[in-house]
């Protein structure tokens, strides 16, 4: 069983709670400045974007089959079990494909850091391993913003579409696209509108991923190789120094050639 988000704009309020507590989760600054900010960025994982009176939250959708995780070379995104898309920085190579992969526009860079690392939404997964609801669920007063198992969502979500017609565009955004998603949305106003592409595909992302590095010009696979040499030097001398400081009789792991 995986865990999902079922966001239904019909019961949100615009109240941004969600956003606040996605910041503070991930320890992101957040002000009037940055509510006011209304696209994802590396410091908001997170937008509730409005229209008159009606909203819509854009998050990573933790694809079933990530796009993301199937372009990284060094394996630093990963789709887990439970459910989230997680992202491990000790390994990323700042290739950037993954942002060239998502279909959602979501993985953003730090490029005003030193060490950048990609940012995105990773469904609180420490919070769900830990048998918790993400934090964004957890601050939502209304409900708008459920967690459970994705399975009962989708049944939840069926549900709702079928006792209130008229309600709601007739679709659960997330159900199918790219494969399938563990976010989940219900909207009484065309996805489109809040700039979801209602054309994706329904294939597995595999797929997908083959589309986009076939776009890929060949001098970037090489760009990946020098960065990843770039990589591998670096840790190698953290390692290095690691057991230098460690005392003479630690050795690193491999010999440095
Ligand atoms: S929405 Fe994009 S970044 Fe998020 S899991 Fe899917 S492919 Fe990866
Ligand atoms: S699931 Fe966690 S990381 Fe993702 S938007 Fe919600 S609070 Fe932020
Ligand atoms: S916390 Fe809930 S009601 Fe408030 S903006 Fe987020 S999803 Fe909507």
């Amino acid at each position: 069983m995986s865990k999902a988000l079922l966001y239904d704009a019909t019961a949100c309020i615009g109240c941004k709670q969600c956003e606040q507590a996605c910041a503070d989760k991930n320890k992101l600054p957040y002000d009037e400045g940055t509510a006011a900010e209304d696209r994802q960025s590396a410091h908001k994982f997170t937008v509730v974007l409005s229209k008159g009176d009606k909203f819509m939250r854009r998050l990573c959708m933790n694809c079933s089959d990530p796009a993301c995780a199937s372009v990284c070379p060094v394996g630093a995104l990963r789709k887990t079990a439970a459910g989230p898309v997680i992202y491990e920085e000790d390994r990323c190579m700042g290739c950037r494909y993954c942002m060239v992969a998502c279909p959602f526009g979501v993985p953003k860079y730090e490029w005003n850091k030193v060490l950048p690392r990609v940012q995105k939404c990773t469904m609180c997964a420490d919070k769900v391993a830990a048998g918790q609801q993400t934090a964004c669920a957890e601050a939502c007063p209304t409900g708008a913003t459920k967690f459970g198992e994705r399975d009962d969502l989708i049944a939840e979500a069926q549900q709702r579409l079928r006792e209130n017609p008229g309600k709601y565009v007739n679709h659960i955004y997330g159900l199918n696209e790219v494969g399938g998603t563990s976010v989940l949305l219900l909207s009484s106003v065309p996805f489109e509108e809040f700039g979801y592409s209602t054309d994706l595909t329904r294939d597995p992302l595999p797929l997908l991923t083959y589309r986009v590095h076939s776009r890929i010009p060949d001098f970037v696979p090489l760009g990946g190789m020098l960065l990843g040499g770039i990589w591998w030097i670096t840790h190698r001398r953290e390692e290095v120094a690691a057991a230098e400081k460690a005392g003479p009789t630690s050795e690193p792991k491999e010999k440095l050639r």
